[in-house]
């Protein structure tokens, strides 16, 4: 199982998420040598274009682009993303089976709910994967909720398919990720750091193409979507801005909860005056 742990596990709410937020990221540490992985939380069937069907195809087409080794997308209801015990369960599974050491997670303030749920699920997600206990003989799933929520978690309504997914975490080894980072673009904050996407710009926006059903010009939502022709300026603009930032061409902005680490002041990147 080791053998084939992820280095880096980007999870986000819709099937394009993480093209439009961190995908030049995720190619940039494929082509490092890191073993990279896509969790899509839904699999898109309330979108306003396309079914889900096809959006499964393109999702393909572009983590075969981002050179991702692994995607998969959950049966969480498009449009319902919600921290449900069930929900949390279904998340820490994956955890526990693809052992990342980097989680990337959406940040926790946004304009779709989908997106800001998604970030706290997958946060406690994280946290869940690692109780040892979880599921255990003579610890009970009530006995397990009872002691989450000591920690401060929320409770979510009680669901007939819980003690299945209990079970399915409780057969893996723990697991927690090291480092877990939340990706900004979709949000007016200010970064901690940004990744120079130079050199993986133009693949970043052949994944985000890859989207057929929802990026070619077309009469349907034309009020909500961008025409082809002005997705490459908007994701031009937002990588520049974030580049600009860091002195290069483009980047891609994150945020991550703790202080920097330096060791030498002489290897301090950017430059102030
Ligand atoms: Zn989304």
């Amino acid at each position: 199982m080791s053998s084939s742990a992820l280095d880096i596990l980007a999870i986000a709410a819709h099937r394009d998420d993480v093209e439009q937020t961190c995908g030049g990221t995720l190619l940039k540490m494929a082509q490092r040598g890191h073993r990279t992985g896509i969790l899509d939380l839904t699999q898109g069937e309330l979108g306003t274009r396309g079914s889900a069907q096809e959006r499964a195809a393109e999702a393909a087409e572009a983590a075969r682009i981002l050179q991702v080794s692994w995607r998969q997308a959950l049966d969480i209801p498009d449009g319902q993303v919600e921290n449900t015990w069930l929900n949390r369960l279904k998340v820490a599974r994956v955890i526990r089976e693809q052992r990342p050491r980097v989680v990337i997670l959406p940040y926790w303030r946004g304009r779709h709910p989908d997106h800001y749920t998604a970030s706290v699920l997958g946060y406690e997600a994280c946290f869940l994967a690692g109780l040892s206990k979880l599921g255990k003989q003579g610890v009970s799933s009530q006995e397990s909720e009872v002691s989450v929520e000591a920690h401060g978690f929320s409770r979510g309504k009680p669901d007939a398919a819980e003690p299945a997914a209990l079970a399915a975490v409780a057969e893996l080894p723990p697991h927690r990720p090291f480092k877990i980072i939340y990706a900004t673009l979709y949000y007016d904050v200010r970064p901690t750091f940004v990744v120079d996407i130079t050199d993986q710009f133009e693949g970043r926006l052949q994944s985000i193409y890859a989207y057929k059903s929802q990026f070619t010009d077309q009469a349907a939502g034309a009020g909500d979507f961008p025409a082809h022709a002005e997705i490459r300026q908007r994701v031009a603009t937002t990588a520049g801005f974030y580049g600009l930032l860091a002195g290069v061409k483009y980047a891609e902005p994150f945020l991550q909860k703790e202080v920097g680490l330096v060791e030498d002041l002489l290897q301090i990147p950017i430059k102030s005056v």
